[in-house]
């Protein structure tokens, strides 16, 4: 199984309870838009860039809540893309959506 982290996180036991305060602390000058909020904030959620062949522009979509598929809508014409996962992997993580 594959999982694309947008943090680095601290090795175990290093810090850590310190960390997350300050994550939590620093979390409306946080930089990074896409920290899930509630719940744990330690889980990032996998997602691929993608470009829609639509409006030629690259954006990212998400994993679905079972993760079986990459699901997003193109930020410009919201039409929707599913992108299967499947077993094994792919090394590569841009796709094209038509
Ligand atoms: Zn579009």
């Amino acid at each position: 199984m594959e999982s694309v982290s947008l943090i680095q996180l601290p090795k175990a036991g290093k810090k850590w309870s310190s960390y997350v305060m300050n994550e939590r602390l620093d979390v409306t000058s946080d930089p990074e838009p896409d920290q899930p909020k509630g719940e744990s904030s330690r889980q990032v959620r996998p997602f691929l860039g993608i470009k829609f062949a639509c409006c030629s522009i690259y954006a990212r979509i998400y994993q679905n809540k079972d993760g079986t598929h990459y699901v997003g809508n193109c930020p410009k014409c919201a039409k929707q893309v599913r992108v299967k996962i499947g077993h094994g992997g792919s090394n590569n993580r841009f796709f094209t959506a038509y």
